[in-house]
């Protein structure tokens, strides 16, 4: 089983998680405060000082009043072996996309491959620098963190935090400017070793409640109702930003953003979904629902 899922997967490496968060800033900030001077939010390590996992928001509100917030995130997914493919005209950019969240003003966390940047600087330096959304890392080559992800070729032990600073030297050169310190695994998949050897990288792993399901998907409408059916207050959606495998996308967020809206959600990127999480709880009044007031943070070992 493991052979043919691996032989499956050099054909069509899985896409999966690609977004990244700019510059931290309250959302209501006037431009006039250089935002980078704010650290930007981050969860506390975990046991040991391992690399900590945040899954979404707190399912309550600070106050009543506040609308429920949903942050969607976008996987640049290129693998570090795709070169060829980009040189033969392969697309996994989707600058459509972009103009789409942009057009309808939705701040938006893009987890970028360190490939990515390389191959598409121009787009990536754009999206760093457009204050609706953010840069963070989805490792240099989107090998996978485990033994054991989707058939991903895998980044060994000793390598995995050279792994992510690479991406970020990547951003660097591409003019990212202020990337974010969050790092999203390929395939999602981590373990205790992953969160221990990237504990020196002091980013937070940023995985996510509800899966879009749009990777090699050409239906925008099942895409769209399947983000719908899953967002709860405080979700955080895996979608994709990789028009070649990813190619229902774009239409797909033009149902859901609306949809949402409707529904009274306001969309945050994830940095502001951290800093709620680290909202003292005594100033969260539980909802009605009496949804657990915690997210879902896996300080232990998956997979
Ligand atoms: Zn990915």
């Amino acid at each position: 089983m493991w052979t043919t899922l691996a032989t499956l997967a050099t054909a069509t490496l899985p896409l999966t998680a690609c977004s990244a968060p700019s510059t931290p800033r309250p959302p209501a900030a006037p431009a006039t405060t250089p935002a980078k001077k704010q650290p930007p939010p981050t969860l506390a390590p975990g046991p040991q000082g391992r690399t900590p996992v945040f899954r979404n928001a707190p399912r309550t509100r600070a106050t009543p009043a506040d609308a429920p917030t949903v942050a969607l995130t976008f996987d640049a997914d290129m693998t570090a072996d795709q070169g060829p493919r980009a040189a033969a005209g392969e697309r996994f950019d989707n600058p459509a996309l972009v103009d789409t969240l942009r057009r309808l003003k939705v701040p938006s966390t893009f987890f970028m491959t360190g490939r990515w940047a390389e191959e598409y600087p121009a787009q990536a330096r754009a999206i760093g620098g457009d204050p609706l959304f953010e840069v963070a890392n989805h490792s240099y080559s989107h090998y996978a963190f485990t033994r054991d992800c989707y058939g991903l070729p895998t980044v060994p032990a000793h390598a995995m935090r050279t792994d992510v600073e690479r991406a970020f030297a990547a951003f660097r050169e591409a003019g990212v400017e202020h990337p974010l310190p969050y790092f999203r695994f390929p395939g999602g998949c981590y373990d205790d070793r992953a969160l221990r050897a990237l504990a020196p990288a002091g980013v937070t792993a940023v995985q996510w409640d509800v899966v879009g399901g749009d990777a090699f998907a050409t239906d925008p409408d099942a895409v769209a109702r399947q983000v719908l059916d899953g967002v709860r207050p405080g979700s955080v959606v895996v979608l994709h930003c990789t028009r070649s495998a990813a190619p229902a996308t774009e239409r797909a967020v033009r149902t859901i953003v609306p949809k949402l809206r409707e529904r009274g959600f306001r969309f945050v990127r994830v940095s502001e979904q951290i800093a709620a999480t680290r909202t003292p709880r005594a100033a969260r009044p539980a909802d009605p629902g009496g949804t657990p007031d915690r997210p879902e943070q896996a300080a232990t070992a998956r997979n």
